[in-house]
């Protein structure tokens, strides 16, 4: 009875499931909305203040009737207004929630007046801050104007996209290197990325996401006066300012500590001081840089290679220098896009130059870990290297099922060859015998200068036979060495211990204990021979 009911409960889902369901594969956000569009009325507030006012007249003969676009940039501080006809927008670069959303790196209006109309299109913005700070219009059919529009956009966001792809790079050579002048970087994008957001508007987008508020300018001094603080050092370090003057290292960071404190007493300054503090700012950008000009142009010309990279990097702000005191066009129209490039261009040099330190960091420290494995007199590979290899010989042995055949090698009487001969002759054999040891090896063969005058050879693969014949050889090659060394009276021979590995209960301190117990059973039965670990008992030379 109850598997009846489940039965049809189940066929009755089948069915449903069965039946013809409307398609799914789409996604749709948002909801109907009641909002009336945004109309961006100038509120009294935004109108306040000093404003500048631009009428633009209508052609000859009037407007064409075609709807004419005018999109207004570089406008740091403020609100712009576009007014024509009944139409009036206002809009600030730090939120792009009061602009116009088909201009993105400026505020703009597409407004189409009536053919042959006369009216002129009024404009007008906050007082810039600064001299040659002045907005840039461009006027034209909507379609070309937008999309130089939305070309600034993209150079502005490419340029935030590079800063922040470098600091996370930096931040991998951080956690590789701990190297804390990795973190420094890291610190110095964050200061661009926040500046350039500020600069470029990118602040506003899509909602405004740094507290900006009606204060853009003062935004603006107080991080360009932080850009600065970490602009010049970058500048200085680069172009070798810190070799070629080693104390302007306090100097540069005295520099840089004012310019932070100017940052934080931004906000009590009064609109003139404020411009008054840009100013300073921009005389303290041209003096770092031609200071990091100098200092580069000296170092390079002691053929330092390093300030060469300073100097590539230093070239983009030298050009916005000249092209500002000769008033450029281009420089006027496009100041935003120039700055954050010029800084990207910066941040990448900065970016080659850390890595090439990475790269000698890591040179060094593989040069020292050589050092650390190797023997001075000898140059063969020390203890602490001959300990590391044995285990990883006997965890290759053990996963292969191969055998590993070690030699421990002592030299005969040697402290009578230091006492009769001298302690130098005593070297010289000493690296007589790593040669001969050398030219001994065979195919994965290694030898080891374990200290002294004791050496430790391991022969992986080979049998226990074919390796103790190779043992042999090392023997004969050694006395084959002393003799060609031609000091009188000079016999030079080697004891030497044979041990194999034991799969089953072998480990590297026992194999090495066996390897020189042998050998002193060599030394026991009369010096000058291979003894095999296994035969000790019966103290029989091989
Ligand atoms: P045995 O045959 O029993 O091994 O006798 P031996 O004289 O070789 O043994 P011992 O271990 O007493 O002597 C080792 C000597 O090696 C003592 C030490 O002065 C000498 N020695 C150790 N390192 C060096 C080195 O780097 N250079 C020189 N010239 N001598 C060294
Ligand atoms: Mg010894
Ligand atoms: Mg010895």
């Amino acid at each position: 009875m109850l598997a009846a009911v489940l039965l049809s409960g189940l066929l009755s889902l089948c069915n449903a499931a069965a039946a013809p369901q409307p398609v799914r594969d789409y996604l749709l956000l948002g909801g109907p909305t009641d909002e009336p569009t945004p109309h961006r009325a100038c509120a009294p507030y935004m109108l306040r203040g000093q404003r500048q006012q631009l009428d633009i007249p209508a052609p000859e003969g009037g407007w064409s009737g075609q709807p004419q676009a005018l999109d207004i940039f570089n406008v740091y501080a403020g609100e712009v207004s576009i007014r024509h006809g009944d139409r009036e927008i206002c809009g600030n670069m730090g939120d792009a929630r009061t602009r116009d959303s088909r201009f993105r790196a400026g505020i703009g209006m597409v407004t189409v007046p009536r053919a042959g109309s006369l009216e002129p299109i009024h404009v007008s913005w906050a007082t810039p801050l600064k001299e040659r700070w002045g907005p840039t219009l461009r006027l034209g059919a909507p379609s070309p104007v937008q999309q130089r529009d939305t070309a600034r956009l993209l150079v502005r966001t490419a340029c935030v996209a590079v800063a922040l792809a470098l600091a996370l790079s930096a931040l991998m050579g951080f956690l590789t290197s701990r190297d804390r002048i990795f973190l420094v970087y890291v610190g110095a994008c964050a200061v661009f990325v926040l500046w350039q957001a500020v600069l470029g508007g990118l602040s506003g987008y899509p909602e405004p996401w740094f507290p900006i508020g009606v204060d853009s300018a003062w935004w603006l001094v107080g991080l360009t006066a932080c850009a600065q603080a970490v602009l010049l050092p970058m500048l200085w370090r680069l172009n070798a300012g810190d070799r070629a003057w080693p104390r302007s290292r306090g100097v540069v960071s005295a520099v840089s500590g004012a310019l932070f404190a100017v940052a934080l007493l931004v906000p009590w300054m009064d609109w003139t001081l404020l411009g008054w503090t840009s100013d300073v700012l921009e005389a303290a950008h041209f003096t770092g840089c031609m200071a990091a000009l100098l200092a580069g142009v000296w170092a390079w010309s002691r053929s330092d290679r390093w300030a060469s990279i300073g100097l590539v990097a230093l070239a983009p702000f030298l050009v916005m220098i000249v092209a500002d005191l000769a008033r450029a066009q281009w420089l006027l129209a496009h100041r935003v896009e120039a700055l954050q490039l010029g800084v990207t261009w910066l941040l990448m040099m900065a970016a080659y130059a850390l890595n090439q330190r990475l790269g000698n960091l890591r040179e060094q420290r593989d040069q020292m870990r050589q050092l650390a494995d190797t023997d001075a007199l000898t140059g063969l590979p020390n203890r602490r290297a001959g300990l590391r290899e044995l285990g990883v010989q006997i965890e290759r042995a053990r996963a292969e099922g191969a055998p590993l055949v070690i030699g421990f090698l002592d030299i005969d009487l040697f402290k009578e060859i230091n006492d009769r001969h001298g302690h130098e002759t005593g070297d010289a054999v000493l690296q007589a015998v790593a040669g001969a040891l050398r030219g001994a090896l065979r195919g994965r063969d290694e030898v080891f200068r374990m200290g002294g005058e004791e050496f430790l050879l391991l022969l992986p693969g080979a049998p226990r036979d074919v390796a103790a014949a190779r043992l042999q050889q090392v023997g004969r090659r050694i006395t084959e060495a002393g003799v060609a060394l031609q000091v009188d009276g000079l016999a030079l021979t080697a004891s030497i211990g044979l041990a194999q590995w034991r799969p089953d209960h072998d480990d590297l301190a026992g194999l090495l204990r066996r390897a020189d117990h042998a050998m002193y059973g060599a030394k026991r039965a009369g010096r000058d021979r291979v003894m095999d670990g296994e035969q000790l008992d019966a103290v029989r030379p091989l």
